[in-house]
């Protein structure tokens, strides 16, 4: 089978290299791809995946890789082509395609739309309110305790959410919002949030339109700096362990979250097919009980849990693409290698500021753990040699020894790898967070 995959990031390459060892796989091409994805092998052996560029915000660009690779299924990664309808696009030419559609990937493209959606479902959430014009703004504001959680409605690339420490500072961010300085084009839609306390957790659920199925729990550390502090980012590392979930909260989250999104978007007549991710924030109550409530849905696997989700997967990822489209998700037989994963992402200097791109990385051949990854999130080759070519450089990832006595060693185990395997790799200017699982390793997983 040939396979396209469209996104060119970490979680592309881990896409890509899940892909890799499905013996159903005999062509991968992935757009626009980058120098890791380049090099890595088939089964077989004897093929590698091939890039062809692409711009992903250009969507007769895409069809048209389409049309000229002529694969049997194409696999959509990041949120831009999901946005611009690339899936509804492929499905009206009668391709094979993972992913929702533009329509159902409105949970994750407007934030107003997924919290109406919420508030009509009854599914856990924030209490908002959506504004359109700066007055409303300041006649809801006062609904609102200190800090106040103000978001843009849509698609921002983590910029979209400023939490603020007085009304004032609400006020100001929802108006920069509104005329565009924030962040680059004018909101029409700001929704003002309740500040929730408490963990934060990813929830990944396998949607077929009609059931949802959980894939795995990770966490994430979105923050540039130790204890989780400084800027946001698009996400420094994140892991993944058998105890980050207990099996009743799982049943939960699928039952009062996943499935409830996938009947009430099949009973909207917008069918939800692909990855929902649910971004939760876990809130103890006063009786001692945790309520989690959703504080956002993306609707594609997330970067970089997926790198560190993957290397976990043992079901071959073609059946969990083919049961997402064919409706079959509950036939469905899911297995992770026991233990735990981590990824560590490598970043450019200055980032998540303006960084340089072209420096040259070294080591990336030291690594010869089975269990340990480099996953390429923002590369190019030159000249035979790979150079920096994005704010997160590489994602280390690792998986723990399938004979950790526990969650926690697993983590550490995990950890020592990828950290091992780190200290080999360098480039000019490289920083990464050294306290991945901090939280995980102090209070167990
Ligand atoms: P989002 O893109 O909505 O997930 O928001 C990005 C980050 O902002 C989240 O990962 C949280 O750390 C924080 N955040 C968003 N909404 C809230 C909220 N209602 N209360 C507290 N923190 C929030």
């Amino acid at each position: 089978m040939k396979v396209l995959v469209i996104g060119g990031g970490g979680r592309e390459h881990a896409i890509v290299w899940s892909l890799a060892r499905s013996p159903r796989v005999t062509e991968i091409v992935c757009a626009p791809g980058n120098a890791g994805i380049a090099q890595v092998l088939l089964q077989n052996g004897s093929n590698s995946a091939r890039c062809v560029p692409v711009d992903t915000g250009d969507l007769a660009a895409m069809l048209h890789v389409v049309q000229t690779e002529q694969p049997e299924l194409t696999v959509v990664g990041p949120e831009l082509p999901l946005s611009l309808g690339l899936i509804d696009a492929l499905q009206r030419l009668g391709h094979r395609a993972f992913g929702p559609t533009q329509a159902a990937a409105r949970l994750e493209t407007s934030k107003s739309f997924a919290k109406e959606f919420m508030r009509q479902h009854d599914i856990p959430t924030a209490a908002y309110a959506v504004c359109t014009t700066l007055d409303e703004v300041r006649q809801e504001l006062h609904r609102f305790d200190a800090p106040i959680v103000v978001k843009a409605d849509g698609l921002a690339a983590g910029k979209g959410v400023v939490i603020c420490p007085s009304h004032a500072e609400a006020e100001q961010a929802a108006a920069q919002m509104f005329s565009g300085a924030l962040l680059g084009s004018a909101e029409t839609y700001v929704v003002l949030e309740e500040f929730l306390v408490g963990e934060e957790l990813s929830f990944f659920a396998l949607c077929d339109g009609k059931h949802a199925v959980a894939l795995a729990a990770a966490q994430d550390h979105k923050r540039v700096g130790e204890g989780d502090t400084g800027p946001n980012t698009g996400g420094m590392g994140a892991y993944t362990g058998d105890g980050l979930l207990s099996a009743p909260m799982e049943q939960w989250l699928l039952k009062n979250v996943a499935q409830r999104v996938v009947d009430e978007m099949a009973l909207e007549g917008t069918p939800f097919h692909g990855i929902l991710f649910c971004g939760m924030m876990m809130v103890p109550q006063q009786d001692g009980t945790i309520m989690p409530m959703v504080l956002e849905f993306n609707t594609r696997f997330g970067d970089p849990e997926t790198q560190a989700i993957l290397l976990r997967l043992q079901t071959d990822i073609v059946d969990l693409f083919d049961a997402a489209i064919d409706g079959s998700a509950n036939k469905l037989t899911l297995q992770m290698r026991p233990g735990a994963s981590v990824c560590i992402i490598a970043a450019s200097q200055g980032y998540p500021g303006k960084y340089p791109s072209g420096i040259p990385i070294t080591g990336l051949d030291s690594v010869s753990d089975p269990d340990t990854v480099v996953f390429h999130s923002g590369t190019a080759a030159r000249d035979g040699r790979t150079v920096t070519a994005g704010g997160r450089v590489l994602g280390v990832t690792a998986v723990s020894n399938p004979s950790s006595s526990n969650s926690t060693t697993a983590l550490q185990d995990a950890l020592n790898k990828a950290y091992g395997a780190l200290s080999g790799i360098a480039f000019d200017g490289m920083h990464f967070r050294h306290d991945i699982g901090w939280r995980a390793l102090r209070d167990g997983l």
